[in-house]
């Protein structure tokens, strides 16, 4: 899952990227409205944490383009205490959730959580699918009722992939899912996560789809 973070306070932003991180998501950090104009547009998204007062673009008025556009990205602003027509009009310009700074963090972490849930259609807080179950929250992985031990980013590609069984995801897809900015990539850094977590699941879990990517057969 891959997080996008607005946020021009130094303290805050590195609080909860911080925070969000230790959770495995990826998360790139922008400081400014044009950045976050910008990102949006090159990279696709699972949720953005937005703040609204930011130098050089409103976030108000990144969240209307956004949802002008069609994009149903889930939204999360972050907003100050004393700021409550900010917050009505965030959530009438399309913001899915609040939170009022000063904030805790594993509050955060839950609501974060929910969105995602909710933008997968999800109701329960875990994902199930055939022999294979996922906790976003807990990182827990099981195969048949027992637990499968992956690391971090095997259990991201898995929690992609698991996302949308029956669509196939092309390595680059991928790659966005479990990278964020600045981050090393290895040419075949995905085959080789996806080469073990075959191999801990069995490969009918996974498929590989030669010349497209991969995919969770929808009927497992
Ligand atoms: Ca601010």
């Amino acid at each position: 899952m891959r997080l996008l973070l607005v946020e021009d306070d130094k303290m805050i932003g590195t609080a909860v990227q911080r925070g969000v991180r230790a959770d495995g998501y990826v998360v790139d950090w922008v400081k400014d409205g044009l950045a976050a104009g910008l990102a949006l547009q090159d990279h696709a998204y699972d949720l953005v944490l937005l703040d609204l007062g930011l130098p050089r673009r409103d976030g108000l008025d990144i969240l209307r383009e956004l949802r002008r556009q069609g994009d149903r990205v889930p939204v999360l602003i972050l907003t100050a205490r004393d700021a409550v027509a900010e917050r009505i009009a965030g959530l009438d310009a399309g913001a899915d959730d609040y939170l009022v700074k000063p904030f805790d963090l594993d509050e955060l972490a839950a609501r974060v959580r929910a969105l995602l849930r909710r933008n997968e259609g999800r109701a329960l807080p875990f994902i199930e699918h055939g022999r294979l179950r996922l906790n976003p929250s807990t990182h827990e992985v099981f195969l048949d009722g027992a637990a499968v031990s992956l690391p971090a980013k095997e259990f991201a590609l898995l929690h992609a992939l698991l996302t949308q069984p029956g669509v196939p995801m092309s390595r680059a897809q991928l790659e966005e899912r479990i990278y964020g900015w600045g981050e090393e990539i290895a040419s075949n850094a995905v085959e080789v996560y996806i080469h073990s977590l075959r191999h801990k699941l069995g490969t009918d879990q996974i498929r590989n789809l030669r010349g497209v990517g991969y995919m969770v057969p929808s009927a497992p």
